[in-house]
């Protein structure tokens, strides 16, 4: 079973002229999604206290409040240019975690008996560029770190993973929980590359060393070398930590034609990812996966790239 989740003011986030994260990127998915039929969630939606509190288990409450503070002065930027601010935006950045907290509620509830449950939490702004007291590459809030969180905290989940094929590396997740053994981080992405982070020897620190895995691709990495590193790194070492809920930090930029990555990945790649993941978590938990939108910014594309991913993930079409 899969489900879409989303929040109108997911698109009231507004960005300068001619800039990549835009709110056309979500509105293409979503039109693309309905017509062709996807199953959108209706309703639930954490009261705004409940979503307050589990984002703000993550970043530093004086973050939430400078944020909250430069929104209201109606600022232009927080912190710096990749973080543009409009008049939608901190309502975006809470219905963007609000969607993922409601999607990781209705994944959590899956089990291997009721054939498992799979879910699109179609938000932006994205997430895993967010630390923890800092926006930065157009993300607010970590929706992926608030959503693995609230599964600990609330679900009872013991171990999260989240995968992240972003061709950007997820800094922000990554430094999250790389102290911890309870949330595994791993990542394929273009390296060296924007934001600099996810070297093959970033593997973890204290507690949580050997719970990051980084596998940094040159550029111009394709299909064949992604799903190589895929299936030979990533899913043996999901398979290992054994998770209770799989989460995908799932980027689309490392399709071919993105205008802002540099690799060679095609439609049928994205669906195979997704197919290989769907049986993954029906291997080790109960078939429980959220996925989160992230980056992709081939207007043009990225709606079919997430229809073939979700194709992947949910064993056909809907
Ligand atoms: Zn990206």
């Amino acid at each position: 079973m899969i489900r879409i989740f989303t929040d109108p003011a997911c698109l009231g986030h507004q960005a300068p002229p001619g800039y990549p994260e835009r709110p056309e990127r979500l509105s293409g998915v979503l039109t693309h999604l309905r017509e062709r039929g996807w199953p959108f969630a209706s309703g639930e939606r954490p009261s705004p206290e409940a979503a307050r509190e589990a984002v703000a288990a993550l970043p530093d409450e004086r973050y939430v409040a400078r944020f909250e503070r430069a929104a209201g002065r109606g600022d232009s930027l927080l912190g710096s240019a990749d973080s543009p601010l409009s008049g939608g935006t901190w309502e975006a950045a809470w219905a963007a975690a609000g969607a993922a907290l409601a999607a990781a509620d209705w994944v959590a509830a899956g089990s291997g008996d009721n054939g498992g449950r799979a879910a699109l939490a179609a938000v932006r702004p994205p997430g895993h560029h967010a630390e923890r007291a800092a926006a930065m590459g157009f993300c607010f809030f970590n929706n992926a770190a608030v959503a693995a969180e609230r599964l600990r905290r609330r679900h009872g989940a013991s171990r999260v993973a989240v995968f992240d094929f972003d061709v950007h590396h997820g800094n922000g997740t990554q430094h999250l929980f790389e102290e911890r053994a309870d949330v595994f981080y791993a990542s394929t992405h273009q390296y060296p590359f924007y934001p600099g982070t996810g070297a093959a020897d970033e593997r973890g620190t204290g507690g949580g060393e050997g719970f990051t895995l980084n596998v940094p691709l040159p550029a111009g990495t394709g299909d064949e070398r992604y799903g190589e590193a895929i299936r030979e790194r990533v899913l043996p070492a999901l398979r290992r930590f054994a998770p209770d809920v799989l989460i995908l930090s799932a980027g689309f930029d490392a399709w071919q034609h993105d205008p802002l990555g540099g690799m060679r990945v095609t439609e049928e790649g994205f669906r195979s990812w997704g197919d290989w993941l769907r049986g993954l978590a029906a291997e080790v938990c109960g078939g429980r996966v959220l996925a989160l939108l992230e980056g992709g910014y081939d207007l043009r594309s990225l709606p079919r790239l997430v229809e073939a991913h979700l194709e992947g993930l949910a064993g056909g079409k809907p």
